[in-house]
């Protein structure tokens, strides 16, 4: 069976002449899944029964199973568990903003990358997502907001994985989920993060994307990188900002630099200094994130005082800076938290489910 997030108008019309049935079926089907958020044949109701049979034994729709939605405290921040049909688990942030409905999408079941200070590395990578998996993402939330007459406005590839590890898929993903046909979100308000792959950096410049891309530098020389980040080795710092450099030059678009603090490691104003120099003529700004504490990494989030006298670095170099405050932190859904609770639960759950088997 083919996944149906997969399939363009185009080939669906296809898929419909040839099966015997009319082309402008496509449309409508189209209307019910990327419009009315329907996405079960049976609620199809203009096309007929014989129809419905055919799609359902066709196409898989949808592909990921809705598990729980957990709310932070402050109202601000869900955070949804999908299972996959060969039972891992996945999970997307909801972050609600003034008008902006910012879906955070996993690429990855885990991931390769393994950075010291997050929990998607922590378990190591387990696979890629489907193209399907990463827009039902976006789309079931669509479902999940229409109690609430809201729609998702914005798309951030920043969840759990490395999307350029997942290349074919993630651009994919990204034509779906800015085809006016399908749901239409505008490539201006969807961000690539990446860790610095500088093949997948390269291939993204020549797209003819209007994506945003941000890098997450979280240092400001190899060295430290190389700590925290066990691909640095493979990508040298100089080699990653020359491409992102020319993404910027041939895109015309700003980049962003995520810098997540972490006391004692890469949060001393001569870090600040260095990181201003490194940045030097460079159009783009720098995204300083407080480290997130996540069980079982021994990392500590620096003191205010710190980030402020690191901002003020900053800003005497002329970079310009902007701190993004922790959100959904209690429900380990802020940056680099995700994956790690829903390990130890589902760990959890299934010593349990074992004890009672036993028992
Ligand atoms: S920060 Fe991103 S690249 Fe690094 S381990 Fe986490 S998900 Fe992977």
């Amino acid at each position: 069976m083919e996944n149906f997030c997969e399939l363009s108008l185009e080939k669906l019309s296809t898929w419909l002449t040839e099966a015997g049935h009319a082309a402008y079926n496509g449309k409508q089907i189209y209307k019910w899944v990327y419009e009315k958020f329907v996405l079960q044949w049976d609620g199809m109701t203009n096309l007929s029964k014989e129809l419905r049979e055919k799609l359902s034994t066709t196409f898989r729709l949808p592909v990921l199973e809705f598990v729980k939605m957990t709310p932070s405290n402050d109202g601000e921040t869900y955070k949804f568990l999908w299972k996959m049909s060969e039972g891992s688990f996945v999970e997307s942030v909801l972050i609600l903003s003034g008008n902006r409905r910012t879906v955070c999408v996993s690429s990855q079941v885990g991931c390769p990358v393994r950075c010291a200070f997050c929990a998607s590395g922590k378990n190591g990578f387990f696979r890629n997502l489907r193209p399907a998996e990463i827009i039902e993402q976006v789309l079931q939330i669509n479902v999940w907001l229409k109690q609430r007459d809201e729609k998702v406005t914005h798309v951030v590839f920043m969840g759990m994985g490395e999307p350029f590890k997942n290349y074919d898929a993630v651009i994919q993903s990204i034509h779906q989920l800015s085809d006016p046909l399908a749901l239409g979100i505008s490539q201006r308000r969807i961000t690539v993060s990446t860790v610095g792959i500088t093949e997948g950096i390269r291939r993204f410049t020549q797209e003819g994307l209007k994506v945003s891309l941000v890098l997450s530098l979280h240092a400001p020389n190899q060295k430290i990188r190389e700590k925290i980040i066990p691909y640095a080795r493979k990508y040298p710092l100089d080699e990653i900002l020359k491409t992102m450099d020319e993404f910027a030059l041939k895109t015309k678009r700003d980049v962003t630099y995520e810098y997540i603090l972490l006391a004692g490691i890469n949060d001393h104003p001569d870090h600040a200094f260095e990181l201003a120099n490194l940045l030097r003529g460079r159009q783009c700004t720098v995204n300083l994130i407080p480290y997130n504490p996540v069980a079982g990494i021994r990392l500590v989030r620096p003191e205010h005082k710190a980030i402020k006298q690191f901002r003020t670095v900053l800003f005497g170099s002329k970079v310009v800076n902007t701190c993004r405050y922790t959100k959904g932190d209690d429900i380990a859904a802020a940056c680099g938290q995700l994956a790690l609770m829903q390990k130890e639960e589902t760990e959890k759950k299934e010593e349990n489910e074992a004890e009672k088997a036993v028992g």
